[in-house]
């Protein structure tokens, strides 16, 4: 835990978030300000701070992020259609909040990809 990391922050329910799935090593919830009809957060409960800081000892707990990351699209109702999964990584590539998380989006057609 990073005790100023705004994630570590909702992991530990300090900071409140509307949540659809957890378990030991992941937490889902609803993002504040959806892009799409379906905005999902999917975080890792350790901390990792970006893409680049995922160490070889955290194999097993990003393969169980992405394996639970198809589980909550099953779950919130996006995987029949389809949905987009987006991880940002720092300034360039629009990370905000520097807790590794999958978006998924969904519940329209989400469209090309535009940089
Ligand atoms: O990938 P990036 O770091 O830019 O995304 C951070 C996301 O976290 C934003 O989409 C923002 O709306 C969301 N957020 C949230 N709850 C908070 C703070 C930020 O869902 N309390």
């Amino acid at each position: 835990m990073s005790n100023d990391c705004l994630f570590c922050k909702i992991v530990a329910g300090t900071i409140p978030c509307n949540k659809v799935y957890e378990d030991e090593l992941v937490l889902a919830f609803r993002d504040i300000h959806p892009q799409a009809p379906e905005h999902v957060l999917v975080i890792p409960k350790q901390h990792i701070a970006t893409l680049d800081d995922v160490q070889v000892q955290a194999r097993a707990v990003m393969g169980h992020l992405m394996e639970r990351t198809a589980h909550v699209a099953r779950l919130i109702g996006v995987a029949e259609k389809g949905y987009r999964t987006l991880i940002n990584t720092r300034g360039d590539g629009g990370q905000e909040v520097y807790h590794i998380h999958v978006h998924i989006l969904g519940g329209k057609a989400i469209g090309p990809m535009v940089c």
